[in-house]
Formats: structure tokens, C-alpha cells, sequence
């Protein structure tokens, strides 16, 4: 999962885009990059870990321009190095051309990967940002077809999911996979255009939200201004439901949704029908809080929030080695003392993966006196890995791959497990039809992805 940002039409592009990433932090946290347009030239900087630690202030001053992408990166496909960093530059005789910043994973990379090789262009790195830049470049300048063009070509060729934003010296482009997996907004702010990912990286500039770019758009800022057309035909949508379930910050709005309200939705529908008594629902913070509030709300049970978070330890979810993983659980959470003594707990997730995090936190509340601790959880069993971008580990690894919910119950030490249903999730958005399920029913909308 990553995070893209850019602004073009300001003379403090750089540093606008560099906040709108802070924003979006949470989407990736192991490099970021920016790239900026001063009219002329392309100027490039990346670094590895947060945009706050990466992004020394005065290189915002040295990044001088009316246009920026910029990218936060947590690596799906191709290790977590520099040269997998984004954005990426296409360079062609010795001149930067454009630079290119994605979200999303394609699904037939090794075929495209390949045509582009025997064109004799050789790869730094093992990102499908590279590739995405390399194939438009090799055909809008070697073919002679045009940047606009050239995006059109990989809109149809191109499987899976990516929210692209592409700058040249003097334009700016954004376009979006025909399923519109990831999310890609676009604000306005002083007469400047303001993408991001999600709606976060729009507010903390102020810019003023107009669209969310739609499936298979091309967008182009430039000269003799706005321009739209249309990449590829979106034949049907299917947005990412784990944008909803866990990844977007519960202050953004997606997919023409308020995230927090999806949530609270999703824990209305995990509480309809389950008559478990208990003293206390507790959600795992962060991502649960807002499933917590609904459940406990429609349960008329207490919500506490006896679990503390540290903010200082990355998301779990998104540690790439299983080593940190384990030692980011220990670090992450306390509960509150004595509050778990005799208690029986409802403990809210919003998902369960590899069940490590939450097998860990069952025998903490077990240790801190717990009588009983329920599991609830806010979406039905991940049984399929992700291809769209998310990173789920090989099917083998996921807890309820080949388990039914009371095999992961016993597992995971608990009383009782009750996971979201399908229908029930279906009912927490305004369209379901529009959404991708493919982790929990394997019925993969744009293939799957080979290594
Ligand atoms: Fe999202 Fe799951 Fe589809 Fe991946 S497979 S895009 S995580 S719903």
C-alpha cells in the first residue's frame, strides 16, 4: 500500500505536496520521494523511512517550482531500497522527461516488464511504478505516440490496480485503473489542482475537495488549461473494501463514503443477531475504535478503551519482517492497570491476517485477569491473498485460510469468535456492487499477480 500527493499550479508545489504526504503517512511508511517541476527541469529527491525524518526542510527550498508528485511507500512489490522508492524518472539521451508516483500493484507485470526490456531499457529496482514509467515513456517518445497517448495505451494493456500521477516540465497527469481499486481525489486551492490519495492530504492544505478521479479517467493540467478524457472504459467498479475496513484514515472520505461512518455501520452489522454477555467492549486501537463504537452502541455494552496504543511503533499490519512484527506487538499495546480483572471483554479487530497481533493481545487480557474475552471481528475471514496492492502475506500464512471461525477461535485462545458476514458488509456502504471482496471469496476482478 502507498500514498501519492501532488500539486500543480503553485509556486510552493514542493512543500505543499511534502505536507499532503505527511498527511498520508500512514499508507507507507518505508521511503518517500518527491519530484518538482521548475519549468524546465525535473528535480528529484528520495529518501528511505517517515517524510518528517527523509525530507530535510531545506530541501523543500531547493525543490523550487509550480509543480510536485510526491510518494509514500510501503512495499508490496520489490524490497523496501531506494531504488523502489517513487517517484520515478524517465530519462531518455540524458534528460529527465517525467517522473511518475503510483499506487496500486499490476497484475501482468513479468509480460510488460518483458516487452519493455527488448526495447534494450534496463531496470533499477523491482517496482511496477518503474515499469508503468518506462512502458508510457518508451511509447510516447520512442513510438512517438505522445505522453496523453501513451497513458491511454497502458490503460489498455495494463492489469490491476494503479492511481497514477505523472509530471513533466510543464504537465501534470492523473489517471486511474478502470476497476478504480485505489482511491485518487482531486481538491483546488488558490487556483492550484491538489491530488492525494486520500481526502486527509487534501485538508491539511485546505484545498477544497472536487472529485474523486473516476475509474479509467485521464486528467491533464498544462498548458491551455484542464483537459479530460477517457483512458480505458470501466465495464465495473471495484473499489478496494479494505480502503473502508482498516487502511484509510476514519477522516477521510472514499469512494464517496465517510470512513468513519463505515465503520461505525460495520459494527452495527458485527453486533445484529449476537447475544454474547459481556462488561466492556474493548476495540484494538486504531482501526477498530470506530467498529468498537458501533458495535458496543447497538449492543448497549460500555466501550473502554483498555488497550493503549504507543504511536511511536509502526503499524503492525505493515511490518514487513515477521522478526519485527512479533516485537512491534509487545511494544505497541498496554492495557489499563487492573481495569481487566474479572472482566468479560468483547475485543474488536477489524481483520484478522496472520493472527499473530491478536492471538498476542487475547493472552494479555487473559494475564491481566480477563474472565472471558470474545472476539469480534469487522470483516468476514481473509481467506485469499491481495494482488491489488495490499500487502497479505502467501495464502498459507493467513490464519483463516483453511480453518473454519471456531478452529481460529481455538487457536487464538479465545471464548468465543464472530466474524462480519459478507451480507453484513455488503450493508455498510451505499453500493456494494462497486467493491472488491477478492480476499475473502478468491473471485479476482483483474487476475492475479506472478512473481
Ligand atoms: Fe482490497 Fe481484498 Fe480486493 Fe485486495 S483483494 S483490493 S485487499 S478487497
Amino acid at each position: 500500500m502507498c500514498g501519492v500527493a501532488g500539486v500543480f499550479g503553485q509556486s510552493e508545489a514542493a512543500s505543499w505536496t511534502c505536507e499532503a504526504l505527511f498527511a498520508q503517512q500512514h499508507r507507507g511508511q518505508d521511503s518517500c520521494g518527491l519530484c518538482a517541476s521548475d519549468g524546465e527541469r525535473l528535480h528529484l529527491f528520495k529518501g528511505m523511512g517517515l517524510v518528517k525524518e527523509a525530507v530535510p526542510p531545506s530541501l523543500l527550498k531547493e525543490l523550487p517550482g509550480h509543480g510536485a508528485i510526491g510518494h509514500v511507500r510501503y512495499p508490496t512489490q520489490g524490497e523496501a531500497t531506494l531504488p523502489n522508492a517513487q517517484p520515478f524518472l524517465f530519462v531518455k539521451d540524458g534528460t529527465p522527461l517525467f517522473a511518475l508516483a503510483s499506487n496500486g500493484d499490476i497484475t501482468n507485470l513479468p509480460e510488460l516488464r518483458e516487452e519493455i526490456e527488448k526495447r534494450s531499457y534496463r531496470f533499477d529496482g523491482t517496482n511496477d511504478g518503474e515499469v508503468i514509467a518506462k512502458a508510457i515513456g518508451s511509447w510516447a517518445f520512442d513510438d512517438g505516440m505522445g505522453i496523453e497517448a501513451a497513458i491511454a495505451k497502458w490503460m489498455r494493456v495494463g492489469m490491476g490496480a494503479y492511481s497514477t500521477l505523472l509530471l513533466t516540465p510543464t504537465e501534470f497527469y492523473a489517471f486511474r485503473d478502470p476497476h478504480g481499486f485505489r482511491p485518487l481525489s482531486v481538491g483546488e486551492k488558490d487556483g492550484a489542482a491538489v491530488l492525494t490519495s486520500e481526502t486527509v492530504g487534501l485538508d491539511i492544505l485546505r484545498a477544497r475537495f472536487i472529485e474523486h478521479i473516476p475509474a479509467g479517467a485521464i486528467r491533464r493540467w498544462g498548458p491551455g488549461g484542464p483537459r479530460s478524457s477517457v483512458g480505458a472504459v470501466s465495464k465495473k467498479l471495484d473499489h478496494c473494501i479494505f480502503e473502508h475496513i482498516y487502511f484509510a484514515r476514519p477522516d477521510s472520505y472514499v469512494f464517496g463514503e465517510k470512513v468513519f461512518e463505515v465503520r461505525r455501520r460495520i459494527g452495527e452489522a458485527l453486533a445484529s443477531g449476537d447475544t454474547v454477555q459481556a462488561d466492556a467492549v474493548v476495540p484494538i486501537p486504531d482501526s477498530a475504535n470506530y467498529i468498537g463504537m458501533g458495535y458496543a452502541n447497538a449492543r448497549n455494552i460500555p466501550i473502554v478503551m483498555g488497550l493503549v496504543r504507543n504511536h511511536y511503533v509502526g503499524r503492525t499490519f505493515i511490518a514487513p519482517v515477521q522478526l519485527m512484527r512479533d516485537e512491534t506487538v509487545r511494544l505497541k499495546f498496554n492495557p489499563l492497570p487492573g481495569f481487566f480483572e474479572g472482566q468479560r471483554v468483547v475485543l474488536v479487530d477489524d481483520s484478522i491476517v496472520r493472527g499473530t497481533t491478536i492471538r498476542k493481545l487475547v493472552r494479555m487480557l487473559r494475564e491481566n485477569g480477563a474472565k472471558e474475552v470474545h472476539l469480534r471481528i469487522g470483516s468476514p475471514p481473509i481467506r485469499y491473498s491481495c494482488y491489488y496492492g495490499i500487502d497479505t502475506p502467501d495464502r498459507k500464512y493467513l490464519i483463516a485460510a483453511e480453518r473454519s471461525p471456531e478452529q481460529v477461535a481455538d487457536v487464538l485462545s479465545a471464548d468465543t469468535l464472530r466474524y462480519l458476514t459478507l451480507e453484513g458488509l455488503h450493508s455498510t456502504v451505499s453500493k456494494p456492487g462497486d467493491y472488491c471482496y477478492a480476499c475473502f471469496t478468491g473471485d479476482y476482478p483483474a487476475g492475479k499477480k506472478r512473481a
